[in-house]
């Protein structure tokens, strides 16, 4: 029997498992997919909003300025490359003004200090390349920008450090109640008939949490899907933050933003979509993005378009995260939608604060506050780099050139948990660059066979059925099929 079951490993999910490992407790997480950062955490702006968004008094508004204040701690205990660079929302009307002093009060009612209207001169010192014509913009340095699929990474290497199960492919299907000799406990089953028992269940399932709410017999939200396309460019990013538009009643609307890793985006768009599990990328989608990110800056470079994707929000039907216990000893942290990837830490100490109070757990003596990431070798200096070939040969192996990622880094990501090309890319970048894996992909299913001793055929980009290698097309038995 479990204490606790948190359904759902995406950066809540994980975020929360982090903070109850530091207690006493027996914890599984259980998750649908292969890996984390497989739904909205693997595919959203990797902002640290400052917190001028969200409607002053909201849930959305606390966890976002609470949670973007706790990012510096997080990131240096987790070796999680973070830039606090600032962001600007720009003006180019008077009309845009007036929303700019909108948003400015309202970030000073959230608790923000810092946060101002600057003028011209300033806002093209800090960036250069947008487009003539801004007026005024919004300046607040507290916010940034941070790898979130990396973040997902490390907390769930920290918590499993800690003492986290984790059961991947673990679909949860049907959660039963169970009343007997006093004692009160789930019964959680997955769609393969697998069952855990825990005293108490935290419902971090993104755009599914309504579902799995009303499985423990909570009916009182739902949540629909919004979706966010992107473009993705290759280096160097023309901006040095994120440069977002005034928002809409759809979103903040499309910005123009680096990434940790130096790349640059376009994007998201904004669409409700009935099929929770629709990651499409459309044409109109596209459109829509190139469109508006030309009002910040006309001459993008499309000859340095490499990638393009899609996330889903989760959108709560209250319009506000639904955190907190409902039925007895279950937990929603449900309705994470967008600046939930900046609240995620403050969720967590909230959600665990309560069970640590209700359920009197204690802290353990010890427990591990640090992880290391993997080592980069690119950006090691010279003089490590050489050692690190001494140690493991395996380093002066490139294997992804567009990025510069060895067979070494390889091997250590699947020794840390890695089973599927996504989940390599994931952990090093391997096949992010410019040629997408065109180039190392051969290699990297090569490394996976040999290191998870697995046939290459049977290797998959996602898990379920995303299989590489449609079949043979030279080789042993080219001559017998054709
Ligand atoms: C386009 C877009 C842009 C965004 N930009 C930002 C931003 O810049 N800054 C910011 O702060 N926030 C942003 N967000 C919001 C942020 O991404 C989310 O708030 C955050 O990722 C939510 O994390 P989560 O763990 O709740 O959800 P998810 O990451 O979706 O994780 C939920 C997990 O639950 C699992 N699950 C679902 N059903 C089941 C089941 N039945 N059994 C087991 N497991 C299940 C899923 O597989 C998934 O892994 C953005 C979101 C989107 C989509």
């Amino acid at each position: 029997m479990y204490d606790i079951a948190i359904i759902g490993a995406g950066v809540i999910g994980c975020s929360i498992a982090k903070e109850l490992t530091e207690y006493d407790i027996k914890l599984a997480v259980l998750e649908r997919n292969i890996d984390v950062a497989m739904a909205a955490t693997g595919a959203n702006s990797g902002i640290l909003h400052a917190g001028h968004d969200c409607e002053t008094g909201t849930l959305m508004a606390r966890f976002n300025v609470e949670g973007n204040l706790m990012f510096d701690k997080i990131c240096q205990d987790l070796d999680v490359p973070y830039n606090r660079c600032g962001s600007l929302v720009l003006a180019f009307s008077q009309e845009e003004i007036n929303k700019l002093e909108i948003l400015k009060t309202r970030g000073v009612n959230n608790g923000l200090k810092d946060i101002k209207i600057i003028k011209k001169d300033k806002i093209y010192k800090l960036e250069p390349n947008i487009n003539q014509g801004v007026m005024a913009a919004l300046w607040t340095p507290t916010a940034g920008i941070i790898n979130p699929y990396e973040l997902n990474v490390a907390l769930m290497e920290i918590s499993k450090a800690n003492g986290a199960e984790y059961y991947f492919e673990f679909c949860v299907d049907d959660i039963k109640t169970i009343h007997s000799d006093k004692k009160r406990y789930f019964e959680i089953y997955s769609s393969k008939g697998d069952k855990i028992k825990a005293r108490s269940v935290i419902n971090c399932a993104g755009v599914y949490a309504d579902k799995i709410a009303s499985l423990a017999g909570d009916n009182s939200f739902s949540i629909s899907a919004r979706r966010g396309e992107y473009i993705i460019f290759d280096r160097p990013s023309p901006v040095n933050r994120p440069v977002f538009q005034v928002p809409t009643k759809m979103g903040k609307g499309v910005l123009v933003s680096p990434t940790v890793d130096g790349n640059f985006f376009i994007g998201p768009s904004a669409q409700d979509i009935q099929d929770k599990s629709d990651k499409s990328v459309t044409l109109e989608g596209m459109r829509t993005i190139k469109a508006a990110a030309t009002k910040t800056m006309k001459d993008l470079p499309y000859n340095r378009q490499i990638s393009i994707f899609s996330g889903l929000r989760a959108i709560p039907s209250a319009q506000d995260f639904v955190i907190g216990e409902s039925v007895n000893n279950f937990y929603n942290a449900a309705g994470i939608c967008s600046p939930g990837l900046t609240g995620a830490p403050a969720i967590a100490r909230y959600i665990c604060q309560h069970i640590i109070q209700k359920f009197g757990f204690i802290k353990k003596k010890s427990f591990i506050t640090k992880r290391k990431r993997i080592i980069n070798f690119k950006s090691a200096p010279n003089s490590q780099k050489i050692e690190l070939i001494k140690k493991d040969i395996r380093y002066s192996n490139v294997v992804c050139r567009c990025e510069v990622i060895t067979e070494a880094e390889i091997v250590e990501a699947i020794k840390r948990g890695a089973t599927t090309v996504d989940g390599i890319k994931r952990r090093t970048r391997a096949t992010m660059g410019r040629c997408q894996g065109s180039f190392c992909m051969p290699k990297i299913l090569e490394i996976m066979s040999k290191e998870l001793n697995i046939e290459m055929k049977d290797i998959t980009k996602f898990g379920g059925d995303s299989y590489i290698i449609a079949g043979d097309i030279r080789g042993e038995n080219y001559d017998k099929k054709s």
